[in-house]
């Protein structure tokens, strides 16, 4: 059966990093005849202003249908002021919850010609390439119970929320990790803070557990605050991490920052049939919006996972990875990554990585 993607672009550059990708994928479409079933839909602001919803019924049926959906971004200061249910982040936390995506894979990677983008020396930075999978529908940010309440006895107010992970939890995400590193340099590091909590402890257990299935991983385990300073350290002892949803968070949102520019990063959320929802780490960037200036790299890496991971097409993911790398070394930037006045515009990007594509296959 021909594989499907949805994909919403959303609001802000989320509709224009979403053209670039489209350009792309149209044009593989064409040339390796993958007969890819494609549809558009409205997401988030975009889709309150069509439909009164950031995420109507008929998205959310499309979505569950489909091998992968490619999202663009949401959000905008128009919209900050609606009720919760109607904000268009609620897109996003809707699309989680109803296709139950519970792992989150973030790459990290800094291309060497961009190190000096990054704020760390370019001696510990280059050639980062390191993959964080985090946990996205458990753990301490859902547990029950949780609140704020009033102590009649002691007339003082106290907040709680539960850390809480089941065995089913730990291993399907475990289980991501070590197939993760398997396809990649065969290392992963499990954080926890198993020196304190209960949970963690178990993590570990369990962790260790899986691990008996994979026998061609090198399992280390870390306390989440030493990962945190290893990140900035030595990052590139790490090949994938996996963790659960409150640490990784936390971990993952420290090696975007080493990368240089938000927008070179993309991101992939699967669910346990290996369908999943691809999209850049950043978000709809409105003092940006319709300048035409916005890097869609990030966003042509998500199509990239798309391929990889739920569209079974590895091989043509390597090699858009591929053109993504050269169009760097040779040396074009969008605004975000150069100084000077001699960038390339948003538009202008997909031709030049598909006229990349066209030496690759040429050579
Ligand atoms: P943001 O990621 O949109 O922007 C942060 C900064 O990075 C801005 O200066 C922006 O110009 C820049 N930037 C982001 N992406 C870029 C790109 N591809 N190329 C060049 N520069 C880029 O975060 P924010 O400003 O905190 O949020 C703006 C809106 O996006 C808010 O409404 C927020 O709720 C929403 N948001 C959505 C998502 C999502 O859809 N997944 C994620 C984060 C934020």
């Amino acid at each position: 059966m021909n594989k499907s993607i949805l994909v919403l672009p959303g609001d802000g550059i989320g509709q224009e990093v979403t053209e670039s990708a489209l350009t792309i994928l149209y044009e593989l479409d064409r040339r390796y005849n993958l007969n890819l079933d494609v549809s558009i839909m409205d997401v988030g602001g975009t889709s309150y202003e069509q439909h009164g919803s950031p995420l109507t019924d008929e998205v959310i049926n499309k979505a569950k249908k489909s091998d992968a959906i490619l999202f663009g971004a949401v959000g905008g200061p128009q919209w900050d002021n609606l009720p919760w249910n109607k904000r268009p982040e609620q897109a996003l936390l809707g699309l989680r919850k109803e296709l139950e995506l519970f792992a989150n894979l973030r790459p990290a990677f800094l291309f060497k010609e961009l190190a000096a983008a990054s704020t760390l020396k370019t001696e510990v930075i280059a050639d980062l390439d390191l993959l964080i999978v985090r946990e996205l529908t458990g753990g301490v940010y859902f547990g029950e119970p949780r609140g704020i309440e009033k102590d009649v006895v002691n007339n003082q107010g106290y907040a709680y929320n539960t850390m809480i992970y089941y065995e089913n939890e730990i291993k399907r995400i475990a289980k991501i990790g070590f197939e993760a590193a398997q396809k990649r340099n065969k290392k992963l590091c499990s954080v926890d803070k198993a020196n304190v909590l209960e949970v963690s402890k178990f993590w570990r257990e369990i962790v260790e557990e899986v691990s008996n299935d994979y026998p061609d991983v090198k399992l280390t385990h870390q306390l989440a605050d030493n990962a945190a300073m290893q990140l900035v350290i030595n990052p590139k002892q790490f090949d994938v991490i996996v963790s659960s949803n409150l640490f990784g968070d936390i971990l993952s949102d420290i090696a975007a920052t080493l990368s240089g520019s938000i927008g070179m990063l993309p991101s992939a959320s699967l669910n346990s049939s290996s369908q999943g929802m691809y999209e850049p780490c950043h978000g709809s960037a409105p003092d940006i919006a319709h300048l035409n200036v916005a890097n869609p790299i990030a966003m042509i890496l998500s199509l990239s996972m798309a391929f990889k991971y739920s569209l079974e097409l590895p091989q043509l993911a390597e090699q858009l990875d591929n053109c993504v790398r050269q169009f760097i070394s040779k040396g074009y930037r969008t605004k975000d990554l150069t100084d000077d006045d001699n960038f390339i515009y948003t538009n202008k990007v997909a031709s030049k990585i598909l006229d990349i594509l066209d030496e690759f296959e040429n050579d």
